[in-house]
């Protein structure tokens, strides 16, 4: 399955002159175009050419701080319209050719414009221009193109990348449901009514505390000089570095979890994914602001965020359920106690199971049979013991899911680049 897809990025507060100097030359050649096809067409009843109009258009635009590729499309933007127009000539007479100059038009980056880069992608503007770069966090697949509009509300100029995502991967129909439990000691628990699968929170956690620990070092120094000065500001942005490289590192182990997840879902044919709707998990936080809490909360944002994106690319459905209880109460039987220990054990029918994996199970049955409280026959044989998913650098998934542009799509443009330096 191949899948275009367009996601709109901010340009940084800092890009915004510059982008804002690229959409003017871009509307300075639609313009000229306007206008000369028009001249041409009045004085000598002839309409000019696509291609001749592009020649033109690279000796006018020498000067601009533009890719010439962007230059043609501006041209193609016009001849477009034009196309339209002539259309409907065909059965209108009243109809006519488009004639409005804009000061400032959308600029389009090509494919051969645009690089992706570990975590940023590269828009050209020709030799003489200054690139632009996007900030990405998750996404990778093939950019076909990509298109910088003013967003009048936002008063600002973004950029909308459109995505080539080839999946030859898609879970036929499947009733299997997997449930996903979200924690803050195993960022990821899963069970899909045969096997719980407990995803290593360790090195997540590491990087958690690391981060806290230099991050009260830091604002602690800083509470003890005057708040804009120059070593205030050079602590700042010591900071706000150490908040982007934890959040780099984070988010490595997300992916790999992540798609660890999915590949399990093309794997075992699971058609749906559940996930516990803890309270605030939805809500937009603004990382770094606040304390370890909401560290988590970003954390989870996060996972939600990757499992949504990577199970409609493989045709698996995501839905949210009430976690209330879950932990607390047995899956078997539905009497409900806070356990204690390693592990859980029902008082009332002596269940026993993992305590991490009670979560996850719950969450299942609530999903599956509807309530927490009724009992489950499924449950009385006795539940596989969980298996752990450790983070390691390479971590690998099924081989199929592996070939896929999520992982390769990076690599590839990464290589490419560093051969052309
Ligand atoms: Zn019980």
């Amino acid at each position: 399955m191949s899948l275009y897809k367009t996601y709109i990025f901010p340009i940084h507060p800092d890009d915004q002159e510059q982008a804002r100097q690229i959409s003017r030359c871009a509307g300075r050649i639609y313009s000229k175009t306007v206008s000369t096809v028009h001249k041409l067409h009045e004085r000598k009843d002839i309409w000019l050419s696509e291609s001749a109009m592009k020649k033109l258009i690279r000796l006018y635009a020498e000067d601009f701080l533009t890719h010439a590729q962007s230059e043609q499309a501006a041209v193609e933007q016009y001849y477009k319209a034009l196309d339209s127009f002539f259309v409907k000539r065909k059965s209108d007479d009243t109809a006519r050719p488009p004639y409005r100059t804009f000061k400032y038009q959308n600029v389009v980056y090509k494919e051969s414009a645009i690089t992706r880069m570990d975590d940023k992608v590269r828009f050209s503007n020709g030799r003489k221009g200054t690139p632009l770069y996007i900030k990405v966090e998750y996404f990778d697949g093939e950019i076909k193109y990509a298109e910088m509009i003013y967003n009048t509300y936002k008063e600002s100029y973004q950029m909308h990348v459109v995505v080539d995502i080839e999946s030859n991967i898609q879970v036929e129909d499947s009733d299997k449901v997997m449930s996903v439990d979200l924690g803050q000691i195993h960022p990821i628990v899963t069970f899909d009514g045969d096997n719980t699968r407990i995803y290593n929170g360790g090195k997540l956690n590491s990087f958690a505390r690391f981060q806290n620990k230099e991050l009260s070092r830091l604002q602690n120094k800083m509470s003890r000089c005057t708040k804009y000065s120059r070593r205030w500001r050079k602590l700042n942005r010591a900071k706000k570095k150490l908040l982007r490289k934890t959040a780099d590192k984070i988010k490595d182990v997300l992916r790999k979890y992540t798609s660890t997840l999915i590949g399990y879902c093309v794997d075992e044919n699971i058609g749906t994914i559940v996930i516990g709707d803890i309270k605030g998990i939805r809500e937009n936080i603004d990382y770094g602001k606040k304390t370890n809490q909401s560290l988590h909360q970003w954390i989870f944002r996060r996972l939600t965020d990757m499992i949504e994106y990577k199970a409609e690319f493989v045709g698996v459905n995501v839905e949210y359920i009430d976690e209330s209880y879950t932990s607390q109460t047995c899956p078997a039987c539905g009497n409900r106690y806070k356990p204690s220990g390693r592990n859980y054990r029902c008082k009332e029918c002596g269940f026993e199971y993992h305590r991490d994996g009670v979560g996850a199970v719950n969450i299942y049955k609530k999903y599956t049979v509807g309530s927490l409280e009724r009992k489950s026959d499924w449950l009385e044989g006795v539940l596989a013991s969980p298996v752990g998913v450790r983070y390691t650098p390479h971590l690998r998934c099924s081989a199929d899911w592996n070939a896929s542009p999520f992982r390769t799509g990076h690599s590839k443009v990464a290589s490419a680049e560093k051969a052309a330096v």
